[in-house]
């Protein structure tokens, strides 16, 4: 199966034991991986990851749950590492009003930095959402980011949110939850979302698909995704798995 993981965290602590082992079964089992800088540390170690293996590709950005942490000087080097080669993505930036880390309005002001980011540098957003679907919405269409697209990546939403995500020029990525018993509106995204929209991930090492859940999560564990998805939608995992490669290629540029 050709896999992407478009959204992966590898430089989480809790890969530092088996890395090793964990960037084999990349190597073995996956076509590529986005991996997702969170942080200035992680960003500068997410672009050095993506230097070192080919199959690996880089996101930089300031979490929105880190916006306390912005100093002109950190944003300065953001900016520096994500016009690097191997940095495809702006992200993951958005709003997140699960955790209360940081103020809204804090987070709008650096969501707002990431947007006109990625526009300076033409490359695609990845879209954190995470209790905020109308304020997340409403700010992208205020900044006019549909001329810029992205992925909400960890998709949460109804499918008539995913409508609206859809009409604004982003694709729609899912991961773990997909899998678990209690999905719900998931399944309806699942099932409704145009194949050539459809990204999948693991946003490892969180959101352990079926059937391993409880664990800690990894790129190959991507392929329980798209077996769900295959399910659901009634075509074969390889079908699913050669789509979303393909879809993740065109929207990273890769
Ligand atoms: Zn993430």
């Amino acid at each position: 199966m050709q896999l992407f993981d478009s959204h992966a965290h590898l430089l989480d602590e809790k890969f530092t034991a088996d890395f090793d082992e964990v960037m084999t079964n990349v190597n073995d089992h996956m076509a590529l991986v986005m991996n997702v800088g969170c942080n200035l540390d992680d960003c500068r170690r997410t672009v050095r990851l993506a230097e070192q293996y080919d199959k690996i590709y880089a996101a930089v950005a300031l979490h929105p749950n880190d916006a306390n942490d912005f100093t002109d000087d950190l944003w300065q080097e953001i900016c520096t590492l994500a016009a690097h080669d191997k940095v495809k993505a702006i992200g993951e930036t958005g709003l997140d009003y699960y955790w209360d880390d940081a103020a809204p309005d804090v987070q709008k002001v650096l969501f707002i930095k990431h947007i006109d980011l990625a526009r300076t540098l033409n490359k695609p957003l990845i879209i954190h959402d995470r209790d905020a679907h109308q304020d997340t919405i409403d700010l992208l269409k205020n900044q006019k980011a549909e001329t810029i697209g992205g992925v909400f990546h960890s998709f949460s939403g109804s499918w008539e949110m995913a409508k609206i995500v859809l009409k604004m020029n982003f694709y729609i990525s899912l991961s773990g939850p997909v899998t678990f018993k209690n999905a719900n509106k998931l399944l309806e995204v699942a099932q409704n979302v145009p194949l050539d929209r459809l990204l999948i991930e693991t946003d490892c090492p969180y959101m352990t698909p079926v059937p391993h859940r409880g664990k800690r999560n990894e790129p190959m564990y991507v392929r329980h995704i798209a077996e769900k998805i295959a399910e659901l939608r009634g075509i074969s995992p390889e079908e699913v798995a050669q789509a979303t490669y393909e879809n993740g290629k065109r929207l990273y540029r890769i």
